[in-house]
């Protein structure tokens, strides 16, 4: 049964970063499809009542670009599923502040805002589309946020540059932001991957940087651990849907534009049955991705058994755990 609602609803973004997973070329979709897709979604779960927390993810593309679809839609979804999250992946740099006030200290309205880095490291990789750097907008949207009292979690894209950067960003996170935690997405690049070796390594440097910190780590990479952790274990493609700007079926984002699409979403769209057909392999990863998991295990289980667990922060930043 699907309980966790991906939208894309937008291709389209006002920056132009140098790494950019939105596989869609810019498109924009359809706001009153997006809008019955929602609609039927609420019905469903007001139907169904499941066990797992109801959620409507925002994806993209910029979300906050379609600002009266996500307005709307968020309170449609909170005025019928009261229980329910709605999360928000954004760049946060053109936050409607003004009718989000109407939401503040609203906890189940939650933003997992793009952050590489202190200014010039996030500067040289996340540009506004006019060039700018994107670093000083992106931390007036932050504090926002906070000054909204509304829930912020931070992603940040690690590569072995980025990797140099971490500690002043984890220092800057917490005494400025006062921030606890920290999701990370390690860089994927088809043409130059980092090895298993490279991104273990990445992420064991990471976990110890965070420690010292006292920063509390998440991220995809969690989800390689689902073979040990069976909470971590990925349920996309069963209790996830994810609809993209064309109005196509997708279990997850990561499967936009490089697997063929399940169907296309209309109005007999099966929440409780569906099941996903997308082969997860060549996105999710083989025996190198095992391999990286199970080193992030025996890592967990020396030094970090706080982490042998499911956290809250792995379900703010997936809606793909069961
Ligand atoms: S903010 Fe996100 S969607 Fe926009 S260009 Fe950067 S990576 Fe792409
Ligand atoms: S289905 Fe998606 S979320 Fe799940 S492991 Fe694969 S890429 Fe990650």
């Amino acid at each position: 049964m699907v309980t966790s609602l991906y939208l894309m609803p937008t291709g389209k973004c006002n920056c132009v970063c140098d790494y950019c997973y939105c596989p869609e070329g810019g498109k924009r979709g359809d706001p009153d499809l997006f809008m019955r897709i929602a609609e039927s979604f609420t019905a469903h779960i007001c139907n169904s009542n499941p066990t797992a927390r109801p959620q409507i993810r925002f994806t993209g593309g910029e979300p906050w670009l379609e600002k009266e679809l996500l307005l709307e839609i968020t309170d449609h979804f909170f005025r019928w599923v009261p229980h329910g999250w709605v999360v928000v992946n954004t760049n946060a740099t053109i936050l409607p502040a003004d009718r989000l006030r109407d939401f503040r200290g609203e906890r189940k309205l939650i933003h997992v805002v793009s952050l590489d880095g202190t200014e010039i490291l996030h500067d040289s990789r996340r540009k506004m589309a006019d060039g700018r750097g994107s670093f000083r907008e992106v931390i007036k949207g932050v504090k926002i946020l906070i000054d909204l009292d509304l829930p912020i979690y931070l992603n940040t894209v690690l590569d072995t540059e980025s990797f140099a950067h971490l500690p002043e960003l984890l220092r800057f996170i917490s005494s400025e932001l006062g921030l606890e935690e920290l999701s990370i997405s390690l860089l994927h690049r088809d043409e130059d991957p980092l090895s298993p070796v490279e991104r273990y390594g990445l992420l064991e440097n990471a976990y110890s940087e965070a420690s010292s910190h006292s920063i509390r780590l998440g991220g995809h990479h969690r989800l390689l651990l689902g073979y040990w952790i069976p909470e971590l274990r990925c349920d996309a493609g069963n209790s996830t849907a994810l609809v993209d700007p064309r109005g196509m079926v997708h279990a997850c984002q990561r499967f936009v534009g490089r697997v063929k699409p399940d169907c296309m979403w209309t109005e007999d769209f099966d929440w409780d049955g569906f099941k996903s057909g997308q082969q997860s392999g060549p996105v999710c990863g083989g025996e190198d991705d095992h391999h990286v998991g199970k080193k992030l295990y025996e890592l967990y289980r020396k030094e970090y058994p706080e982490y042998l667990h499911s956290h809250h922060l792995d379900r703010i930043l997936f809606g793909v755990l069961s």
